[in-house]
């Protein structure tokens, strides 16, 4: 039997254990931390339980492949909800947008409370599935770095309509021509932060985003975020594969142009091939001194960070709905100040995630569990200490005016997460979401490969390699290191 050790148990490297453990091979799993998910995690401040990092979930269908491919019924392992109502949008001049679902009932929606034409919206929505069917299939489900990739004929399609794409103007121009009210540009623009990335600089392909959610679906799994990590952790286990925990790799092995294996609390285990799931510029750096590091891969610039408070409420907030958006009143400025300034601005976009709308036992009763976040750079060395002093202070003074509430002293129980912090706990480089941000139109070509070109049996996955970061993609990146080792065998 062949031996694969994966090095991380975030939702990548868990992805790849249990493809690869489906495949045949006897897989360990070393991860730095106590517990498995890494960003996909939970975390209980007094009474009150949260899901530590990621809120969205879109494409469940990645999870359920992963029961489905060791034969068992997804549904018995893994129970989510597709949302009916996902964001509550809320502007600073009191108009308050609420997306739904069903694409017509949110282009509706927009033109009773901002006049802006249904029609602009549905031809939006509309052009959003046609970047997706055009780019998915090479920029999200196969290897950028695979010649197989571009030898067939929807890869060729896709080469010829690549005007299509939109890729050289950015997602604001963009979504200024589609739409005349410019709380629904903002709207659209903030999709771009989905992968830490600056609607003003990143390419108007990103419009593809919108598509998952409004068009695909967005969904809850019904014991929260973190069920994702924990259910494919159990199936992970189910297959036989082994976990350590509290075991940093401190170095992966070659010897010529192979690789045979890691160094871990100074022993060395040899496996067949090794698969990474640590941020591939730390990967480099710590784990793979004897290569020779990609700058321009891992010089690209970085994604947006955030700051995270998770905050116990004493009351409850009919208003307010799972996922809640308060925007800024001046958008351009505050990507100006993430991207341009490092800093914070002062009057950031605040969003409030608060499962306990859905799953009850998530905060007491009469209180809600706020997640509440906003997008900040990623570290370059500011003063997170007066930072996260500073946001907190201009979130609260955002909230309480826009809810006609104090909201200070309703927080019971407090925590909180920033950039070094998240760096700190799951190793991503200067505390970065999404690795690498998309701010333009070649970025997708400098996310590092699936695999390495220097040494053989060597893999990559991950929200810092392509396909990009977000639990769907980090899944997909699981994929195509399966995929490509399979091909490898044949
Ligand atoms: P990570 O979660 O980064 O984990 C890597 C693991 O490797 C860690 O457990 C780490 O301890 C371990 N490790 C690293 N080095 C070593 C070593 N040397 N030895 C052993 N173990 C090691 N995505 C969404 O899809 N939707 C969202 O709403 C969303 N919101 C987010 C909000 C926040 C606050 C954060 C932080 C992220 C968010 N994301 C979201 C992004 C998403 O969480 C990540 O893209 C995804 O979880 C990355 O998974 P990963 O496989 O790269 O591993």
């Amino acid at each position: 039997m062949k031996k694969a050790i994966i090095v991380g148990a975030g939702i990548g490297g868990i992805g790849a254990a249990v493809r690869l453990a489906a495949k045949g091979y006897e897989v360990e799993v070393f991860e730095a931390n106590a517990y498995a998910g890494g960003k996909l995690t939970e975390i209980m401040v007094g009474n009150y339980r949260f899901d530590a990092g990621p809120s969205l979930f879109t494409l469940p269908k990645l999870v359920d492949e992963l029961f489905e491919l060791c034969g068992k019924t997804p549904k018995e392992h893994f129970e989510y909800t597709r949302l009916d109502e996902f964001t509550r949008y809320f502007y600073d001049d009191g108009t308050q947008i609420t997306a739904y679902s069903e694409p017509e009932k949110f282009a509706h929606e927009i033109e009773t409370k901002t006049g802006e034409p249904a029609e602009n919206v549905v031809r939006f929505l509309a052009k959003s599935k046609e970047l997706y069917e055009l780019t998915a299939h090479i920029f999200l489900y196969s290897s950028l770095h695979n010649l197989k990739t571009y030898l067939n004929t929807k890869a060729v399609t896709t080469f010829l309509k690549l005007y299509k794409i939109d890729s050289f103007r950015t997602m604001h121009k963009a979504n200024e021509s589609y739409f005349k009210d410019p709380r629904i540009v903002t709207l659209f623009n903030r999709f771009a932060t989905y992968n830490g990335s600056n609607p003003f600089k990143a390419p108007a392909t990103l419009n593809v985003i919108p598509h998952l959610e409004h068009n695909i679906g967005a969904f809850f799994p019904n014991k929260g975020m973190h069920a994702i990590s924990q259910s494919l952790f159990d199936l992970a286990k189910s297959l036989g594969v082994k976990f350590h925990f509290n075991s940093k790799v401190s170095k992966i092995n070659t010897v010529g142009k192979k690789t045979v294996g890691i160094t871990v609390n100074e022993k060395e285990i040899n496996a067949d091939i090794v698969v990474c799931n640590m941020d591939i510029v730390h990967a480099y750096r710590k784990l793979l001194p004897q290569l020779k590091e990609p700058s321009k891969i891992t010089n690209q610039s970085k994604s947006s960070s955030a700051i995270i408070f998770y905050w116990g409420i004493k009351k409850t907030f009919s208003q307010l709905h799972l996922h809640n958006i308060f925007f800024s009143n001046d958008y351009n400025a505050e990507f100006d100040a993430i991207f341009n300034n490092q800093t914070l601005y002062n009057d950031p976009t605040v969003y409030i995630n608060i499962t306990s709308k859905l799953k009850n036992d998530d905060a007491p009763e009469g209180c809600e569990n706020w997640f509440v976040m906003i997008n900040v750079p990623h570290n370059s060395g500011q003063n997170w200490k007066q930072m996260v002093q500073e946001a907190r202070k201009n979130i609260l003074k955002k909230l309480s005016n826009r809810l006609g509430e104090n909201i200070e002293v309703l927080i019971e129980a407090e925590d909180v997460l920033d950039p070094v912090l998240i760096e700190e706990r799951t190793s991503s480089h200067l505390g970065a979401l999404y690795g690498s941000n998309s701010n333009n139109w070649y970025s997708a070509f400098l996310r590092h490969a699936n695999f390495s070109s220097q040494v053989k049996d060597l893999y990559f996955c991950g929200g810092s390699v392509h396909p990009g970061g977000g639990i769907p993609l980090s899944l997909l990146s699981a994929k195509i290191v399966a995929d490509l080792i399979t091909e490898k065998e044949s």
